[in-house]
């Protein structure tokens, strides 16, 4: 049965639902500013979490990465989500310059992971060298997935990453304290990204302290994320990587439609104008953090 990548509503993204925000009306001056659009020609971008090899893209992948490549997007972490994604993830990765893959088990995949999965996962790093291990995390926002059954998966992916020194792609939705928690009890050294950030400056900076960037993504551009704009303003750059989780989570101007890399530039504008950077820098300096991330360069 082919589960889509979809979710309906990124609402929880844009705006935590206990936030106040979510029932005031927005104003004018809490917006995503503008920036002035960044010298595409220069650009150069990397896409730390897009799903390219979801089905979505199955009829015009070709054509997505020509249109990522014209907006700069030279360079994308592919994490996976299940054991049976690998195979096909491996092979899109070795058929184009600048596609990583990472290799895990998602939480929200849970019935579509068996118990010999861990090992499955150790077996192919061996032979199938990746950038990162994931996408793995938690997921609180749905209450049918097992929470032990998610921490045993996320605990397992926490050793084989420590083990074979790679870094992280974490889902943590509704669940950030648990994911820092989980961290802080592992006790050795990791390092990674928590991909759609959308917590608080004080849980970005701990999760920094812990080795992990944040990644920003759609929600940022939307008016409403009030508390998003704020944490992405205050935060040190270094600790930024930039993304899309296409075909999921568009953003403000692609509301309802599939997401795709190309699009990253509209984050890209939206961080810098919040920021009050240079879009062209603020390119460079996330780019740079992508890399030194995922390739160990610079
Ligand atoms: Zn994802």
């Amino acid at each position: 049965m082919a589960v889509g990548f979809k979710r309906l509503d990124n609402e929880h993204y844009v705006n935590e639902p206990e936030s106040i925000h979510v029932l005031q009306r927005t104003p004018m001056t809490d917006t995503c500013p503008p920036a002035a659009p960044a010298n595409r020609t220069k650009v150069s971008l990397f896409d730390s979490h897009a799903h390219l090899d979801a089905p979505e893209f199955d009829a015009d992948r070709g054509a997505v990465l020509r249109h990522a490549h014209a907006a700069g997007v030279k360079e994308m972490l592919i994490p996976a989500v299940t054991a049976a994604s690998w195979p096909n993830l491996h092979a899109l990765c070795e058929s184009e310059p600048g596609l990583y893959p990472a290799y895990g088990l998602h939480p929200c995949y849970l019935a579509r992971h068996d118990d010999g999965d861990l090992d499955a996962l150790q077996a192919w790093l061996h032979h199938h060298p990746a950038k990162a291990v994931g996408e793995c995390g938690l997921d609180l926002f749905d209450p049918s997935l097992d929470f032990e059954r998610q921490l045993r998966l996320l605990r397992g992916q926490f050793e084989i990453a420590h083990r074979f020194d790679l870094p992280l792609v974490l889902h943590a939705r509704r669940a950030f304290e648990q994911v820092i928690l989980e961290l802080r009890r592992f006790g050795k050294p990791l390092r990674g990204v928590v991909h759609s950030f959308s917590g608080s400056t004080e849980q970005a900076r701990e999760l920094w302290k812990l080795g992990f960037s944040v990644g920003i993504g759609g929600p940022v551009t939307y008016d409403r994320a009030q508390r998003l704009h704020k944490v992405v303003a205050t935060l040190p750059i270094d600790c930024l990587l930039l993304e899309t989780d296409a075909p999921d989570q568009p953003d403000a101007s692609h509301r309802g439609g599939r997401n795709q890399p190309a699009f990253l530039v509209d984050v890209l504008d939206c961080v810098a104008g919040l920021r009050g950077e240079d879009p062209a820098e603020l390119a460079h300096a996330t780019t740079a953090n992508a890399r030194r991330l995922f390739l160990r360069a610079g």
